[in-house]
């Protein structure tokens, strides 16, 4: 397989939809090789089945155009950042070998989000050492490989971001991944109500669509465009062009 430039992993299909499905598109808009990984099915989930779950992530994952979309099929709920989860990871990242990998931050309101975040902070590292032996499912031995960078996305929580991506080019696909999803939010952009008896959840509160978008216009305001996507990352980020931090026409 050719290597993929984006990798999105998470821990729940729609998490990467939620936040970051604009930088997916833009990815793709570029001409790059974009994938997702879920760690799970998200079988917890209050609202939907596994079935219609799995339908509407098919139908994400149209609008994104992604070169791929795997779950490694971890139980939901107190994902355990064990050598097996994270070996389980590392045939991955080997298989797929990402340039960029998009993950959680590491402190978020859903402890599976976090673990997330663990188990690629290890699976990125521990993927580069040759002595740790994977096998792929062609039964042979897979090459290591280290992402060259692991970027954080913007979940419930918020931090100062490193970095905003411009993602107003793609902003209508960007909403359409979010509804994709209608068996979590019960309600779109028209604000329609849930049925009667279905439970309401931190999804289906009233303004989660809105949110979505107000976040977006919020971080496209910083950079002086009309939506943007944050990123957190270890470090600094460098650059090789100064002018190409320059997304503003008004200073
Ligand atoms: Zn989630």
């Amino acid at each position: 397989m050719t290597h993929i430039d984006i990798l999105g992993v998470a821990a729940h299909p729609d998490d990467v939809e939620l936040s970051c499905a604009g930088t997916m598109l833009a990815a793709k808009a570029g001409g790059k090789r974009t994938a997702i990984v879920d760690l799970t099915y998200a079988e917890l989930s209050t609202r939907g089945t596994l079935e219609s779950r799995g339908k509407e992530t098919d139908e994400a994952t149209k609008i994104l155009g992604l070169d791929g979309r795997y779950n490694l099929g971890i139980a939901d709920g107190n994902i355990e950042t064990s050598k097996e989860n994270v070996r389980k990871l590392i045939k991955y990242f080997r298989m797929l070998r990402p340039t960029i990998v998009l993950c959680p931050h590491f402190s978020e309101r859903h402890p599976d989000h976090e673990a997330a975040s663990e188990l690629v902070h290890q699976a990125s590292f521990y993927s580069g050492l040759a002595k740790i032996e994977t096998t792929g499912d062609d039964g042979k031995p897979q090459e290591p490989h280290r992402p060259l960078m692991v970027l954080h996305f913007m979940q419930t929580y918020i931090f100062e971001p490193k970095l905003i991506l411009d993602v107003s080019s793609v902003f209508e696909d960007r909403m359409r991944t979010v509804q994709a999803y209608r068996s979590q939010f019960g309600r779109g952009k028209d604000g329609q109500k849930i049925a009667s008896g279905e439970r309401e959840t931190f999804l289906t509160q009233s303004g989660f669509y809105e949110w979505i978008e107000a976040r977006a216009r919020h971080y496209g305001m910083q950079i002086g465009v009309q939506y943007g996507e944050p990123f957190w990352c270890e470090g600094a980020v460098g650059i090789k062009d100064l002018f190409s931090i320059i997304t503003k026409n008004i200073a």
